[in-house]
């Protein structure tokens, strides 16, 4: 019973150490790759379960990809991110002006959180893809 939880004490570790190595915000999929190779006894259910724990537990976050895949984040401080249709990396940005502060005082609204994923090409791929520039 003691081994039980050791175990499961290790699969969040290094489930939260693939998180934070990662730049590229991974998907539970990704995550259950890069850890296999140390914990190969681990399920895809239980990298799952665990990025699901411990995203409500506010350690890392959980961003949910309109469409897509959920990726999960080791930066809990306030940002935003944009998703490049072509190579799929997810882009940590800041925007220039808080964007509750755009929200209409007479609304009311009272806001708690909010999600802003925005979508398109990111620079790396706008530079490598040729007619990017209109020659075509
Ligand atoms: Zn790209
Ligand atoms: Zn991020």
């Amino acid at each position: 019973m003691m081994k039980t939880g050791m175990v499961k004490t290790k699969q969040r570790e290094l489930i939260i150490a693939a998180v934070q190595g990662s730049r590229t915000h991974p998907t539970a999929d990704e995550v259950f790759q890069s850890i296999r190779a140390q914990l190969p006894t681990i399920s895809l259910a239980t990298v799952y379960r665990n990025l699901g724990i411990l995203s409500e537990q506010g350690v890392i976050r959980k961003i949910e990809i309109p469409d897509g895949r959920d990726r999960f984040d080791c930066c809990l401080a306030d940002h935003d991110h944009f998703l490049c249709r072509s190579c799929g990396r997810l882009w940590d940005f800041q925007l220039a002006h808080p964007l509750v502060e755009l929200i209409p005082p007479e609304t009311g609204f009272q806001v708690q959180d909010y999600a802003l994923v925005v979508r398109g090409t990111c620079r790396e791929c706008a530079a490598a893809s040729p007619g990017a520039e209109g020659s075509s």
